[in-house]
């Protein structure tokens, strides 16, 4: 393992749009959703918008079959197995819900390549209808993050993120992003961590106002196939660097086992 862990938020950044607009627009609710977005949280409405069109007559399956047409770069799925190849621990961080994100996991071929699915939960209801709930009980127990909408704050799933990997001897984070939700969680990346917000979106101008704030090493990509050379850069340097701080501790090498040797690069077949 190369004791890398990457952090992917899923909309507009490893797919090219929301996930929930993209649901809404394609199954014809666009002026409902902008007619009631003014009077509850985005995750409610969400709710309510998936129970509106199954009374529409809209099923479950044409929600899956609109997912599995949802644009992405074509050099989004071979970052992500190529990240993975390498080594790496690959988990998602998102404020979709987890049917939309494995509908299309499984389309593209990935669902194997992430450990975590960090998001909030749904489930089809007796109706058929797609019940989403939010990721945290805003009403018993509030996160109480001012930064972030009442349903989640991707730091209290970053924290717990740091302080299980660090107990498995992992030590570098990358987290990848573009949204305003993904500040937050920014804002706790360590020294030796990176954060790859997408160029002219919400989460690189929050960083751009000052990024003394970011302890985390900053590198922005416009589109798929900068995410793919950058990610891979980051992830080929700290292999790099991990290995020869290892090797010039060489010293201590006959106490460590062969098992905690880093393995920087894949074995070519
Ligand atoms: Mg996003
Ligand atoms: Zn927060």
């Amino acid at each position: 393992m190369a004791g890398i862990v990457v952090v992917f938020d899923f909309d507009k950044t490893i797919i090219e749009c929301d996930s929930d607009n993209w649901v809404v627009d394609e199954l014809g609710a666009t002026d409902l959703f902008n007619q009631l977005l003014p009077t509850m949280p985005w995750n409610s409405l969400m709710d309510t918008m998936m129970k509106e069109l199954r009374s529409q007559g809209k099923t479950i399956e044409d929600t899956a079959e609109v997912l599995k047409r949802i644009p992405i770069h074509p050099r989004v799925v071979p970052a992500i197995k190529a990240a993975h190849a390498l080594g790496c621990d690959l988990r998602i961080l998102s404020d979709a819900n987890l049917f939309f994100i494995e509908t299309i996991l499984k389309h593209l071929g990935l669902e194997e390549y992430f450990s975590e699915i960090n998001t909030n939960p749904s489930y089809v209801d007796e109706e058929g209808s797609l019940r989403i709930s939010p990721y945290c009980d805003f009403t018993n127990s509030p996160h109480g993050c001012s930064l972030c909408p009442p349903n989640m704050c991707k730091s209290v799933i970053l924290e717990r993120i740091q302080t299980s990997v660090s107990t498995e001897g992992k030590k570098r984070l990358i987290y990848l992003g573009d949204g305003s939700g993904d500040y937050c969680p920014s804002l706790k990346l360590k020294e030796g961590d990176f954060v790859m917000p997408r160029k002219n979106f919400p989460l690189f101008d929050l960083i751009c106002k000052n990024p003394l704030l970011i302890k985390a090493g900053i590198h922005e990509w416009t589109d798929g196939e900068e995410l793919e050379q950058i990610l891979l850069n980051l992830i080929n340097s700290i292999s790099i660097e991990e290995n020869a701080q290892f090797l010039s501790a060489d010293c201590k090498l006959q106490t460590i086992s062969v098992e905690a040797l880093p393995q920087a690069l894949p074995v070519q077949q």
